[in-house]
């Protein structure tokens, strides 16, 4: 049984995010250039923008960042994402969520500049994830976790030889962050995909039919051993802190582990990953300066 490692993942993508960062640098005279903004004082939030704002130092980018209080309006967010758009330093933008109940959050990604969207949740470049092939009409940036956990899939078609293409993917959760865009990636490797929900009848059919199966529904240990097809490829996105304070996933992992031929940790396994998707993300946004970016292949 193979661990997909995502901490040991992306510390070896963290150094080539390096060497790219001071190469694009040498080009452009300048850091890449990464903006967080972060409204109110969510402790997890806080918690997950200073672990990103110290992964991009340690890999040659700068970050700016704009904190507002939790009773920010919806315009002075407005402002804070304009300035953004127009800062030339500023190559990627963050706008960590969840946001304050009372701002509008499609409003918020939707006025970040799709060129500079490094976490790929404008509806520009989620209309490009779904449009597909052919290349040239690829977003400019791919979300950071559903392509984090691509590239963790990635590692067991190579270690296994094993091959996605016409293989039977299930894609337990359908959030916009999450199950939407990873259906659409495992979708366009060739995968025949199935998206279960909350409104799933029999879901632990649809679960042993897959050859693939990613959970990301938030549900502490909710995928059995006995659920799962022996030999399967199993991603666990879910990211959940029992009483006890232990970090586990949406997987059982000690009955999982045995049936899987590939299974991520947690934590450990997609959550490292997201972090370096989005410092990937910022430099190949300040690599394409001065060029005409317009349906640019995102690789
Ligand atoms: P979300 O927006 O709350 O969406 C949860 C999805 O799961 C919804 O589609 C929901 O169905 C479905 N669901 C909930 N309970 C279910 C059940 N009992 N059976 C079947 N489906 C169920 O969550 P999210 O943002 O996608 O995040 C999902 C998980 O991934 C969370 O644990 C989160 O912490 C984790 N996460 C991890 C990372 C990372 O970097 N590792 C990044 C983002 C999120 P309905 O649509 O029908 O309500």
């Amino acid at each position: 049984m193979l661990i997909l490692d995502g901490k040991a993942l992306a510390s070896k993508l963290k150094e080539q995010i390096l060497i790219d960062a001071q190469a694009v640098e040498k080009k452009i005279n300048r850091k890449p250039g990464l903006g967080v903004i972060l409204v109110g004082e969510n402790p997890a939030s806080k918690v997950y923008v200073a672990s990103k704002t110290k992964a991009a130092l340690a890999c040659g980018i700068e970050v700016f960042d704009r904190f507002l209080n939790a009773e920010s309006t919806q315009e002075e967010l407005q402002l804070a994402i304009s300035d953004f758009n127009n800062n030339p330093l500023v190559d990627g933008i963050l706008l960590q969520l969840p946001l304050p109940k009372h701002l509008n959050e499609l409003t918020a990604l939707s006025s970040i500049d799709p060129g500079k969207d490094a976490d790929g949740l404008h509806p520009v470049n989620q209309g490009m994830l779904l449009r597909g092939a052919p290349s040239f009409v690829l977003p400019y940036f791919v979300p950071c976790t559903p392509a984090g956990s691509m590239a963790l899939l990635n590692e067991a078609v190579e270690k296994l030889n094993f091959q996605i293409a016409g293989k039977k993917a299930l894609v337990l959760g359908r959030s916009i962050l999450v199950g939407k865009p990873l259906a659409l990636l495992l979708l366009e490797k060739g995968a025949t995909v199935t998206i279960a929900h909350s409104k799933t009848k029999n879901i632990e059919e649809e679960c042993r039919a897959a050859d693939i199966l990613v959970a990301a529904i938030g549900q502490p240990e909710f995928v059995k051993g006995n659920w799962v097809k022996p030999g399967a490829i199993v991603i666990d996105v879910g990211i959940n802190r029992l009483i006890d304070k232990r970090l586990v996933g949406d997987v059982d992992y000690m009955e999982v582990s045995k049936v899987a031929s590939a299974i991520t940790p947690v934590p450990g396994g997609v959550g490292p990953m997201t972090i370096t998707m989005l410092l990937k993300n910022t430099v190949l946004s300040a690599s394409r300066k001065g060029l005409n970016t317009v349906g640019w292949v995102n690789t």
